[in-house]
This record gives C-alpha cells, sequence and structure tokens, in this order.
C-alpha cells in the first residue's frame, strides 16, 4: 500500500502531471470536472475521527517562524550530503534504498521531493519523516535546533514538562550511581552478575539500585531543590495521607530505566531482590503508574535501543521481561523490545509499524498459552503489519534461551516464527482434528469464528489476509470456499449487528473525486474562503470519507473561529503522517492557483451541478416506474421545478 501510494503520488507531484497544471485556464470553468486526472489513492481513507481537542494546538504564526528559522537544505544537511544542481539540491534519498541521487531539495520552495519513491514535504515533514516522530514533535526539535521557546499554547506548562524529565534524568543518575558506588548495593550487583548480565550492558540501559529505605530519594531531592509536587508527579514518590510525608516509590528494588523513543526516561520498573520476595503485598515487579509523561499500556521497553537495529533487520522482536530484553541485546541481537506487563495491543502495534514491516511476538512454551495466540490473531488481522509467533522451547524465557544458546540460535527462532494466521491453522488442524467429520467441522468453526470478530469493513489489508485465511482454510480441511463464506457472513450477522450500522459487504476504498480534492487544494491554499464553502457546501456532499473528515475538522476549526491552515490540521492529525503529508502536497498545488476566489466559484458551481444531475437521475427513474395514472412527467418535473415535495 505504501509503495503504490508513494508511485501514485509521484506521479500526481510531478510537474506537469497534477491537476492544476492539467487543468485548464483560470476564467475557462466548464472543463472544470473532466479535465483534472483521477486521483492518487490515498493511504488514509480509512478516516476514523480523532479526537484532538482544539487548544493542543500551536498558532499558526508560531510554526511559520520556526519554518523559517530552519532552512530546509541546512535541515537535511545534517541528515545527508547535498549537492547544488542547479536550482535545487540532489542527495540519497533517505527514505528508500537509493543509489542515483533522487532526493531533491528546493531552497526558494523550501520543499523536498524524491522523484524515484514519491515522498514530499516541508522541512517539518522531512524530520517526522527521519525521526519517525509527530508533527508537534518535529516541531519542538526544529524550535529547539533554532532556540525558540515554544509553548504549545501554553509555557508554562512547557517549562514544567521539562522539569520533570530532567527530574528523571536525575533521579536515575542517583540510583545508578548507588548501585555501583555503594557497598549496600553488593546484593544487587551480585544479583545482576548471577543473571549474566555484564556491566557494559547494565551501564548501557542505566541500571541503578534503590536501597530499602523509606526516603532515601526524597530527601536528597527536596536538598537540591525538587518540590515534593514534582517527585509525586512523575511517579517516583508517593505522599501519605495524615501528615503528607513524602516517601520514596521504590524501595529495595533493582531499577530499569523505562526511556521514551527518544531515550528520554520517563518512568521506571523496579525488581525486587531474591530473598526479599516473601514479604506478603510485595509485588516481585512494580512500575511507575501512569503520568504524563508516561503510559504503561503502550509503552514498549528498549524501543531506543532497537530502533536502529530493526530498521536494518526489517523486523522486532516483542518479548515480556526487562531482562529478557538486555540479554538479548547483551549478546547482539538488538531488534527486541519489551511490553510493560501488558499483552502486545493496537497502540503497541501503532508504533512498531513505524519502524518494520514485521513484528514477531515471541512466547515461551508455558506462558504463551491459547489466549495470547488468539489476541496476535487478531491484532495481526486487524492491523496492516505483518505478526508472526515465535515459540521457545518449553522451560526458557527468551533470557534464559539466548544466554544458554546463544545469538545465531535465538534469531533462528525469531526467523523461523510462523504467521500468527498459520500458527492458529496449524494448533486447529492437527491430524487429529481432521481425522474425523466432526472433528474437522469443529476446527473449522473455530477459525471462522476468530475471523468473525475482525470488522466486516477493515482496511484493505485486512480484506486480503481474510481472503487468504479462507483460501488455506478451505485447501487444508477440504472443505467448499463458498460454504466458509457462506458460515462466515452468518457469524458476521450474529456478531456484528450494530442498530444503525447495515448489513455491508466488506468494501473497496473509493478513489477521491477530483472535484472533492479540488475544493480540499483551494480551501488548503486559502483558508480564509471556508465560510464561503461552509455556508454553501453541506458536509454530506462530499461522498470520499477522508476528505469528508478533513472538511469536518475544517468546519469545526472555523466555528471555533480558528483558521483551518495546512499546519493547523497536520497537528490536528498528528497520528497520521500520510495525511499530513498528503494534505500538505493538496495545499501546494492550491498555491500554484492564481484566482483562487474565482476557481472557488467555479467549484461550487459544479457541486451545485452535481447535486442537480443526481436529483434528475432521480426524477427519471421515477419516471420510468411511473404508473400509468400517476401524473404526467412534465407536470412532476415542474412540481421540482417549483420545490414541491416529490411525489411518493
Ligand atoms: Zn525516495
Amino acid at each position: 500500500m505504501e509503495a503504490g501510494h508513494g508511485k501514485a503520488a509521484a506521479r500526481g507531484a510531478s510537474p506537469h502531471g497534477g491537476l492544476i497544471s492539467a487543468a485548464i485556464a483560470p476564467g475557462c470553468f466548464q472543463g472544470l470536472r473532466w479535465v483534472v486526472r483521477p486521483l492518487a489513492r490515498s493511504a488514509w481513507s480509512q478516516g476514523e475521527v480523532l479526537a484532538y481537542p482544539l487548544e493542543r494546538t500551536v498558532a499558526d504564526d508560531l510554526i511559520v517562524q520556526v519554518k523559517q528559522a530552519n532552512d530546509i537544505v541546512d535541515v537535511v544537511r545534517e541528515y545527508l550530503p547535498l549537492r547544488r544542481q542547479g536550482r535545487t539540491y540532489k542527495g540519497l534519498c533517505p527514505f528508500h534504498d537509493d543509489h542515483h541521487p533522487s532526493l531533491d531539495v528546493d531552497p526558494v520552495r523550501q520543499r523536498f521531493r524524491c522523484w524515484a519513491c514519491g515522498k514530499y514535504g516541508d522541512v517539518i515533514t522531512f524530520v517526522q519523516e527521519r525521526e519517525r516522530c509527530s508533527f508537534r514533535e518535529a516541531v519542538e526539535m526544529l524550535a529547539r535546533r533554532a532556540g525558540i521557546a515554544i509553548g504549545w499554547g501554553n509555557p508554562q506548562r512547557d517549562q514544567e514538562r521539562s522539569a520533570w524529565y530532567e527530574l528523571l534524568r536525575w533521579a536515575e543518575e542517583q540510583y545508578r550511581r548507588f548501585l555501583w558506588e555503594s557497598p549496600r548495593a553488593g546484593v544487587a550487583r551480585e544479583y545482576l552478575a548471577a543473571r549474566g548480565l555484564n556491566k557494559e550492558t547494565l551501564v548501557e540501559f542505566g541500571i541503578g539500585f534503590a536501597p530499602p529505605e523509606w526516603d532515601w530519594l526524597a530527601r536528597r531531592a527536596l536538598h537540591v531543590g525538587w518540590t515534593p509536587a514534582q517527585l509525586v508527579t512523575v511517579g517516583l514518590c508517593g505522599q501519605r495521607e495524615s501528615d503528607a510525608a513524602l516517601f520514596d516509590r521504590f524501595r529495595g528494588r533493582v531499577l530499569f530505566p523505562i526511556r521514551d523513543v527518544r531515550g528520554r526516561t520517563v518512568a521506571f520498573g523496579g525488581r525486587i531482590l531474591p530473598g526479599s520476595e516473601e514479604q506478603p503485598g510485595v509485588p516481585k515487579y512494580y512500575n511507575s503508574s501512569d503520568t504524563p509523561l508516561f503510559r504503561k499500556s503502550e509503552h514498549l521497553y528498549g524501543l531506543d535501543r532497537a530502533r536502529a537495529a530493526a530498521e536494518q533487520c526489517g523486523y522486532l522482536a516483542v518479548v515480556e521481561g526487562y531482562t529478557d530484553v538486555l540479554m538479548a541485546h547483551q549478546h547482539g541481537c538488538r531488534a527486541v523490545v519489551a511490553t510493560l506487563g501488558t499483552a502486545l495491543n493496537q497502540a503497541h502495534l501503532q508504533q512498531l509499524k513505524r519502524y518494520v514491516p514485521r513484528v514477531v511476538l515471541v512466547f515461551d512454551a508455558d506462558s504463551g498459552g491459547d489466549r495470547g495466540v488468539e489476541l496476535a490473531l487478531q491484532l495481526f488481522l486487524e492491523q496492516d503489519i505483518e505478526l508472526a509467533i515465535a515459540q521457545l522451547p518449553a522451560g526458557l524465557d527468551p533470557c534464559d534461551f539466548v544466554r544458554t544458546h546463544g545469538r545465531e540460535a535465538f534469531e533462528q527462532v525469531l526467523t523461523q516464527a510462523v504467521d500468527a494466521l498459520e500458527y492458529k491453522l496449524r494448533q486447529e488442524l492437527t491430524p487429529t482434528a481432521l481425522a474425523t467429520l466432526a472433528g474437522r467441522r469443529q476446527a473449522v468453526e473455530r477459525v471462522l469464528q476468530v475471523l468473525a470478530r475482525l470488522p466486516a469493513r477493515g482496511s484493505h489489508a485486512t480484506q486480503v489476509k481474510r481472503e487468504l485465511a479462507i483460501a488455506q482454510l478451505a485447501r487444508r480441511t477440504g472443505a467448499n470456499e463458498i460454504t466458509l463464506w457462506r458460515r462466515l457472513q452468518e457469524l458476521y450477522r450474529q456478531s456484528h449487528r450494530v442498530p444503525g450500522d447495515p448489513e455491508e459487504p466488506p468494501v473497496r476504498q473509493v478513489a477521491v473525486d477530483p472535484l472533492e480534492r479540488q475544493l480540499l487544494e483551494i480551501l488548503l491554499a486559502e483558508p480564509t474562503l471556508i465560510h464561503q464553502v461552509r455556508s454553501a457546501l453541506p458536509l454530506p456532499e462530499i461522498q470520499h470519507r477522508g476528505l469528508r473528515l478533513v472538511l469536518t475538522r475544517m468546519y469545526r476549526l472555523a466555528e471555533a473561529g480558528l483558521q483551518p491552515t495546512v499546519d493547523r490540521l497536520r497537528q490536528e492529525f498528528a497520528d497520521r503522517p500520510r495525511l499530513g503529508e498528503y494534505l500538505l502536497r493538496l495545499h501546494d498545488r492550491g498555491q500554484l492557483l492564481q484566482n483562487r476566489d474565482q476557481w472557488l466559484q467555479a467549484l461550487l458551481a459544479a457541486f451545485q451541478e452535481r447535486r442537480s444531475q443526481r436529483l434528475r437521475e432521480q426524477v427519471q427513474a421515477q419516471l420510468r416506474s411511473l404508473d400509468s395514472d400517476a401524473p404526467p412527467p412534465t407536470e412532476l418535473l415542474r412540481q421540482i421545478q417549483e420545490g414541491h415535495s416529490f411525489p411518493s
């Protein structure tokens, strides 16, 4: 899908292939709807609404300031060498395997474009793509680079956050020094050595130790000027209700700093030392609870260290524990991360998808269990990602396995991992199950029930996977494919019937109507025109779901008294970099147009014409089905022209 999008996008963005140049000159509007070529199919037509509150967006002028202070040529040069060639600069494109310099950076327009893979954007897009970060994060980085203080609408809050990061960094330092320097940490050092972890690895991951005291960290922190509120907010301390005294959350534990993808410490995980485990009510592992900087259920431990290796080998392995990650890295298997005590979920996969096309879920035979496989299967089928399952021999967790058998054996397990779907099929379609008719029927039913839990109208990838699954199931059980589809439809009807959601078979994505796209191009280039559009064009008139979503958001911004500029929209759709890129492309095309106001009038007229056309078609359909005793057609048409209600 990505590749296809890229190619199509490259076509659309070529100097003579785009809408604007292909369409006729302003002033000659009649041909508008037909001259334009069909659209690049965008990767975002799945179109669910993101709930970003308006106040979280940064002022447009600040973004303009950040862009002005960061020349695209200078920024790109920090990542790769560029050579001047005529008006523009050329370099090897970092977004595909480039051997001839295909990347073109235009210092006048402040845009980059790859002629091979079609990537396109401004300096923010470039940083977003290179750093795999959100629009906001990219703006933050560029602001920092240019020394611009950026407050996302709230400078005080911004300062607060950087203080939290600083506090966590300071705490990590305290714990780490205690581990390596204090005689009282000897037992922790021995424990870690016994697990086979060497000092280099432990230092790389910033491992530390918290002494078993109630307020060891709190006392030091207050002494150097941190406030109780800060300590509580970042999850390092709690506060007693009776007298508001601070107490440390981590006591007598080996501490694993949990870092975000940019390597900043955001939380800690603590493991109790062996021997202390018998204390009642004391969990073996304790993680920071959620804070403004940390969400446990979405976090992947070790991603900051695994990211580069993963981009090279094309997959990331997901394990369960901190020490699994450490041991794998120590043995040179660096594409390994862990979830934090939760099962792999959609939020995890969303992040992983940014880096790799393939995720390998590592189960040990004991703990894996059927439930884990079912969950993995569901995720695999729903997400546009390869998800494979690797199983370790019983009794060995990844840490033990890699320690005992070494890197090559572990990598072999990872590369031999099977597709989640294949795994399920093998699990159900055992020789025993297939031996009898009843057994076969039950096995088929169980697989179909998994498939029926998918959204009926999933992404294109989901549909393809479902089709493959049915074909496989038919081939391996000898069942008739049509029978299987029919049974699947039945299961859908039983499980997916939601009021207001009519039974619809899975549908293909619809190409964007040129008329609708042109409207967006003009609006993005000239956001002040939104008011004219809002009064003339009701949202349901936009047929493409994705574009309707964008226009809905633009209307909402306008209602809130804000300009729906392309940069604001890119923030609004922060989780959808492809959509952001697409919107920027539309904006840039719109900017090539003179007389946007006139174009808009022509477009609105065309929408009006489309509406009438639809009405005419309805009339004709009605006319065809008219009984002889109905009013004559001329009468009917007159009624419609006069605005009478349509006879039923
Ligand atoms: Zn490229």
